[in-house]
């Protein structure tokens, strides 16, 4: 059982879903991420006829909020109209990641607007992880090896 706040969370994920641009893959995904000083961002999958720049919901809702001056997240909710509903694809798990505190994880909320849900964490779905800290730990120089 989802709280209510959750349930809004996913409520905005799914209407987002209406703003997506999809005419090539016509898979609509809506988001929306909780911020950790209360605000949600929101975004939606933007594709381009050039296939390769197409940009999935997750990331553009992430870049929007890096814009907006707001780099810690709590929460993040996924809406498609897949059954069962579709989790972030892999790339946007390693763009979430890049935020994710060590010690820290993400509640990723899964939805459809058939009304199903599904609530699991990125470290569930992206065990792992590469991040700064192995990124730093094999770098030349400083904290690397030679
Ligand atoms: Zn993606």
């Amino acid at each position: 059982m989802l709280s209510p706040d959750d349930d809004k969370l996913i409520a905005r994920a799914l209407s987002m879903r209406t703003r997506a641009y999809a005419p090539y893959s016509r898979f609509t995904v809506g988001c929306a991420l909780l911020c950790d000083d209360g605000e949600i961002v929101e975004g939606c999958n933007v594709e381009n006829a050039s296939y390769g720049l197409c940009i999935c919901a997750e990331r553009t809702a992430v870049v929007a909020a890096v814009a907006g001056g707001r780099q810690r997240f709590t929460r993040i909710a996924v809406a498609t109209g897949s059954s069962p509903p579709a989790a972030p694809c892999g790339m946007c798990r390693q763009f979430l990641a890049e935020f994710l505190d060590a010690d820290k994880d993400l509640v990723v909320l899964l939805a459809n607007d058939a009304g199903e849900k599904v609530e699991t964490t990125l470290r569930t779905l992206f065990p792992g992880v590469f991040d700064k800290a192995q990124l730093a730990s094999g770098q030349r120089g400083e904290g690397g090896p030679a």
